[in-house]
């Protein structure tokens, strides 16, 4: 800023960029290289984010599993783990058809135990065939 210009605009008009910042430097100086600081930073924050958020697309993917076992295979797996282990009774639904049973026998080496007067409901259908259970009943070992 020239000399001829401090006179002609008085000191009250002056830019505050204009103005000597404490220490030394001009405001505008100091304003520029906040600035540039600020840009540094918010590129360096991008990259960093690129950076971590950054997908190889050539990595294979998971397979997805498709279907399940059917809920009856389930169960009487369950109940074969259950038998294993344990000692005593296991109750499940039963369609009412003596070839399940059997099946149970045959597989399980169980046989049914006890119908109850005052029916459970522990699932909709039967443990052995998957058709609709009509009782629940109480299977279990001969030792
Ligand atoms: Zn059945």
């Amino acid at each position: 800023m020239e000399l001829a210009e401090l006179t002609t605009r008085g000191f009250s008009e002056l830019l505050a960029s204009d103005a000597p910042a404490p220490g030394g430097g001009s405001a505008a100086a100091l304003e520029g290289a906040l600035d540039t600081r600020s840009k540094e930073l918010e590129a360096k924050a991008l990259e960093d984010r690129l950076k971590a958020e950054a997908l190889d697309i050539t990595v294979p993917g998971k397979a997805v599993k498709r279907g399940h076992r059917h809920p009856m295979y389930i169960a009487l797996d369950e109940m074969k783990d259950i038998l294993k282990e344990h000692v005593g009774f296991v109750k499940s639904m039963w369609c009412g058809d003596r070839a399940c049973e059997d099946k149970l026998k045959d597989e399980l080496g169980v046989t049914s135990r006890c119908i109850p007067f005052e029916q459970e409901h522990v699932g909709d259908t039967c443990v052995c065939c998957g058709k609709p259970a009509t009782k629940m009943l109480y299977w279990g070992k001969a030792y």
